[in-house]
């Protein structure tokens, strides 16, 4: 049988190189004395965990200053996430958080590559100021030269599964995760749960052995996964619905699989009554059907105008490819994300790229994408059908 195949090419242990980044990491948060926290734009699980659960250790267990920033607000359906933390956003208050950026004497960077992944106007006000950034991050291709220190491994799960063996490396943690702070255990959890979609993808032994650390520490699991899976509005199960019954187009490749794609308008959004964060997941349904390898969504933002990207895949078809040469974006090999533009000028305004006329083009381009990215390739049907 087919399923009892067993791979043993995965990397068993995450963090590989000396000890001594550790330290240096351990180093410069104790000379530190007001420490900021940075990640990405749209912030997911893995952001607000890493970034919560940094804060948790820096200000519970090391007793200094911590303001976690984020460029915008955090989704309503990740709201859980948050418990008397401090923390600012550049969209509302971006005063503030210019004002903590200008106080800080280290910037620990989560879970994001590149900064403009943070935005123009942000990265600007960070890389202006002259003080030790550390980088804590599992995406590909990393710019490592804005950093002074870099902890970057694409073979773990997230940014809180690496930033847990780190932590867990530091002398104050020594090895024992029962002297992590309750909620900084209960974050890297809550983030890691939602950066594999609880273990489906991107799981390695490690993976399994941090969970089970945390859970001999009494972290909550089945709590967060109510949190996670079991808390949205009945609007979001009717949108999900429309979009499965009415939205969803199938692209047959010569190739032999299937592709999908479906677009969000604001318009279907507002009628549904969608809050920010809600729509998250989606992507991931019409992989449930064999035959599709590939799944593609676009929707639109409201205030940009512009069309945010994600696409999930199967194993052997590049998602990132797709993103990086279709879509202004990269990510994951099997989870990326980007932005279509609309108008010349939008795209001028993040810096240039793939821009689009108005938003009828978008699916006949989706489809040329789709077809020109993938149809060349070999067919592996069989091969890939047998199970
Ligand atoms: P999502 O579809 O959940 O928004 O994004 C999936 C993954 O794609 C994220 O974890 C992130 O790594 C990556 N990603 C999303 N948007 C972008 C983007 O605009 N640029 C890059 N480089 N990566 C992105
Ligand atoms: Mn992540």
């Amino acid at each position: 049988m087919e399923h009892f195949k067993e791979d043993n090419t995965r990397t068993p242990v995450p963090l590989g190189g000396p000890l001594s980044k550790e330290e240096s990491f351990g180093k410069m948060l104790r000379c530190a004395q007001r420490i900021v926290t940075l990640s990405h734009t749209l912030p997911d699980g893995d952001a607000i965990g890493s970034s919560f659960a940094a804060f948790s250790y820096i200000q519970d267990v090391l007793g200094k200053s911590c303001t976690c920033i984020f460029p915008n607000r955090i989704a309503p359906t990740l709201d859980f996430m948050h418990d008397g933390e401090k923390y600012f956003t550049w969209d509302i208050n971006e005063g503030r958080c210019r004002k903590e950026i200008e106080r800080a004497d280290l910037v620990l960077c989560l879970d994001f590559n590149v900064f403009s992944r943070l935005g123009a106007d942000l990265s600007s006000a960070v890389l202006e100021r002259d003080c030790p950034r550390v980088l804590v991050d599992h995406h590909v291709g990393p710019d490592t030269a804005p950093f002074d220190l870099v902890f970057s491994d694409t073979s773990v799960s997230s940014t809180c599964e690496l930033l847990y063996w780190i932590l867990l490396r530091t002398p104050d943690i020594a090895g024992d995760p029962h002297r992590l702070p309750a909620r900084c255990r209960w974050n890297l959890m809550a983030g890691m749960t939602t950066d594999t979609n609880n273990f489906s993808n991107s799981t390695t032994p490690s993976t399994f052995r941090m969970a089970s650390d945390l859970l001999e520490c009494g972290v909550d699991r089945d709590g967060i996964l109510v949190c996670v899976n079991q808390s949205y509005r009945l609007q979001r199960l009717r949108l999900m619905g429309h979009i499965l019954e009415d939205l969803l187009h199938v692209v047959h490749l010569p190739c032999g699989w299937d592709a999908s794609y479906f677009i969000l308008s604001a318009q279907t959004l507002s009628k549904f009554g969608i809050l920010k964060g809600e729509t998250e997941g989606f992507v991931n349904l019409p992989l449930t059907v064999g035959d599709i390898r590939l799944s593609v969504s676009a929707r639109e933002d409201r205030d940009s105008g512009n069309f945010r990207i994600s696409t999930r895949s199967k194993s052997g078809v590049s998602a990132r490819d797709l993103c990086r040469e279709h879509f202004n974006g990269g990510g994951h090999e099997l989870a990326a994300g980007g932005t279509l533009y609309m108008g010349e000028e939008n795209a001028k305004k993040e810096g240039g790229g793939i821009f689009l006329s108005s938003p009828d083009e978008i699916g006949p381009y989706i489809e040329k994408a789709i077809l020109g990215q993938f149809s060349s390739e070999g067919t592996e049907k069989d091969e890939s059908k047998s199970c």
